[in-house]
């Protein structure tokens, strides 16, 4: 089976090698140059460990990163990390057209039989039997190929910071009184912090500025206070207002979708790499075991992967809270901005 896969982030490398590894033809497509990446705070959870123990990044992820939590088997429970390290180990090896986008999928009938790409040398057509939209969450190929997406806004806000100190503590979370929360996780090189707020907007947010910030976070989560008190600037913060995302259905004639093109889960998870990581290999394994039907290796892969996503989105806090568990007013040492 030959196989294109849409997007070289953690998913797309990932799979590419899983897929070599089981010696299928595959490639992936990536529109960024080598090594770019978006900086942010990373924790990978367990869900992800085994495609990376397959891979042989478990130890060099350990090196690299801290552990956070632990399963009853004594394994890290997640493991924080500066993400760009584990993206260059996850490149290494794979199979990758860097500078090169998918701009159009290939059909034949109600098949896609492939994607059309733009590149340095110009446009190209390649011929697959099976596309994997590993593009993310605003994923193109999801939408050319008809796979429907339904969008949650969560009922909160959020402001992230990051800072280049690290903390004691590798992780640590607190819920406040109105059911929002604010956490924290520390890597060797840094931290980044987070919570939910009502939804007032970018500039009500930072308003305030960074000393009335930076003092009422150290008082809500004191573990995060060495990475918080090295901001200097209300500009230093990131305001969003999050959007959940799942599919009904994974997969149509030739296209199927994983990572987060697939699913995006609220903060409070912290899953949504590590559950990419296990769809990468729950899809080399039903390719593996389906080397010559591409549909009977999507429903394999669907059927697998249903029982071990579908309660992650169902539990997730943040869509929990939009069905039915209304957000009350926080209390007045909580509120942010504060006279809010
Ligand atoms: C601020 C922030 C913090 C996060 N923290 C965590 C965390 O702590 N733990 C966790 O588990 N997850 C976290 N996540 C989510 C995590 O980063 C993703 O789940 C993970 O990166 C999934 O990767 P992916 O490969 O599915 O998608 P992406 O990482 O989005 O990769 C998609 C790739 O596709 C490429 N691409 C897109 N369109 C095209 C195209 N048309 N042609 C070619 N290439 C294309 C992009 O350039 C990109 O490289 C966080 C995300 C953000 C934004």
């Amino acid at each position: 089976m030959k196989v294109v896969v849409a997007g070289g982030g953690l998913v797309g490398l990932a799979l590419t090698r899983l897929l070599a590894l089981r010696g299928v033809d595959a490639v992936a497509i990536e529109r960024m140059e080598p090594g770019a990446y978006v900086r942010r705070g990373f924790m990978l959870g367990h869900h992800g460990f085994g495609a990376l123990d397959e891979l042989g990044l478990m130890e060099g992820l350990r090196a690299r990163g801290r552990a956070i939590g632990l399963q009853p088997d004594g394994r890290e429970a997640a493991i924080a990390v500066e993400v760009g390290g584990l993206l260059g180990d996850l490149a290494e090896g794979a199979q990758v057209r860097y500078r090169t986008s998918v701009t159009d999928l290939l059909r034949h009938g109600d098949r896609v039989t492939g994607v059309r790409v733009q590149g340095p040398d110009g446009e190209e057509d390649l011929a697959a039997d099976l596309v994997v939209a590993c593009d993310g969450f605003h994923s193109g190929v999801r939408a050319m190929a008809g796979i429907t997406a339904h969008m949650a806004p969560m009922a909160e806000g959020k402001v992230e910071w990051m800072s280049p100190v690290p903390c004691p503590e590798s992780f640590a979370m607190a819920y406040l009184s109105n059911g929002a929360h604010i956490g924290m996780l520390s890597w060797p090189e840094g931290s980044f912090g987070w919570r939910t707020l009502d939804r007032s907007g970018r500039d009500a947010v930072l308003a305030p500025g960074i000393e009335a910030f930076v003092d009422q976070w150290c008082r809500l989560l004191p573990e995060s206070a060495p990475g918080v008190r090295a901001l200097q600037s209300a500009d230093e913060l990131l305001y969003t207002e999050p959007v959940l995302l799942s599919c009904p259905s994974w997969w149509v004639p030739g296209v199927v979708v994983v990572g987060d093109a697939a699913h995006f889960f609220g903060p409070e998870t912290g899953a949504s790499a590590g559950v990419g990581l296990a769809d990468a290999l729950a899809l080399a394994e039903a390719i593996r075991a389906c080397p010559d039907d591409p549909d009977a290796a999507c429903a394999t892969y669907e059927q697998w992967r249903g029982p071990a996503i579908r309660p992650v989105e169902a539990a997730d806090p943040g869509r929990r809270r939009l069905e039915g568990m209304p957000i009350g007013d926080p209390a007045p040492g909580e509120r942010w901005p504060p006279g809010h």
